[in-house]
């Protein structure tokens, strides 16, 4: 198999414009299942891993930086992380098996553009923004920017993620995340649901927004999470109403693991799950 692992992003940057036929991998827990079954391998896998900035954690007194290439073994292992981004790293945390955790990644998870994939809600729900390399530069852009649709990106050949970024939460705010599947371990979301809740001094929420995966083609940030859920404690009206918004904005296909109406009534049932976690998280009475 044709690989390189450019040590630089500038020296992966050269490589993958001047070889256009060229893929940049970093687990290859997708690519590897992907080429054995069928799927034609690219003239180049370009390993990511090599470049120092894509692996690793570090977080400053605002900002947190997540590179894109970093096994979600490390982020389960980073308490720091956890205690900030507690959903992010349930997320991570459920991708497959621990064996598997040693090598996928952020950036293939969200570049593999699977609308199952488990760190979608809650990159999303977190406003991670993610550093894009190319020939021309760097530049940042929304996450919700790059998934297009299922196995499709914005990026071209010679692009990738290098980083991912967000501000570090205030305090009062937390986040989590929760899906469903038929098996408990080593299968994909039927739905999944990621939630960030903040509250005020006295248990009240002050903001909540909520992002499902496994609905759409991409994943889909409910609107109107926070109307039905500001100003009151977390009580049972306001996450049915939650509840309801989520399941009235979404169009789910059926498939051998579920049909519509099946994920419609489990999306809600994880709406109120996964916001009522959020909130606990958050400093909530429960
Ligand atoms: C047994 C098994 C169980 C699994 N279970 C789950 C699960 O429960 N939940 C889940 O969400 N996924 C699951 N997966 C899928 C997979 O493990 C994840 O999607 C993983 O996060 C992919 O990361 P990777 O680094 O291995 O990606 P790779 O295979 O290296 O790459 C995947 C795609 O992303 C692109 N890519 C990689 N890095 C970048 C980058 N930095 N910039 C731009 N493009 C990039 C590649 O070109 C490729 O198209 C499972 C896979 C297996 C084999």
């Amino acid at each position: 198999m044709p690989y390189v692992a450019p040590s630089t992003i500038d020296e992966a940057c050269d490589f993958l414009r001047s070889n256009p036929g060229s893929r940049v991998f970093a687990g290859a827990t997708d690519i590897l299942p992907q080429s054995k079954a069928g799927r034609r391998l690219p003239e180049f896998l370009v390993d990511l891993k090599r470049i120092p900035r894509l692996t690793g954690l570090n977080v400053d007194d605002k900002l947190w930086r997540i590179g894109a290439s970093t096994p979600a073994a490390h982020l389960t292992r980073d308490s720091r992380l956890s205690g900030e981004f507690p959903g992010l790293v349930e997320a991570a945390g459920l991708i497959g098996s621990d064996q598997i955790q040693t090598r996928a990644s952020l950036g293939g998870n969200l570049c593999n553009a699977s609308p199952a994939a488990d760190t979608g809600p809650s990159l999303v729900v977190n406003e991670f923004s993610a550093v894009i390399a190319s020939p021309e530069g760097e530049r940042t852009v929304p996450v919700t920017a790059i998934t297009t649709g299922p196995g499709q990106t914005s990026l071209t050949n010679d692009e990738f993620i290098v980083e991912f970024l967000a501000d570090r939460p205030a305090a009062g705010t937390s986040d989590a995340y929760q899906r469903f599947t038929p098996r408990t371990e080593m299968d994909i979301a039927v739905v999944g649901a990621g939630a960030r809740v903040s509250v005020g001094p006295t248990g009240e929420v002050t903001n909540a927004d909520l992002v499902l995966g496994a609905v759409a083609p991409t994943t889909v940030p409910i609107v109107g999470i926070s109307d039905a859920l500001v100003g009151r404690s977390l009580d049972e009206p306001g996450l049915e109403r939650a509840a309801d918004l989520a399941k009235e904005q979404i169009e789910p296909i059926s498939d051998k693991r579920g049909t519509r109406d099946f994920r419609i009534h489990i999306a809600g049932v994880l709406t109120k799950r996964v916001l009522r976690t959020a909130a606990e998280r958050a400093g909530a009475e429960s």
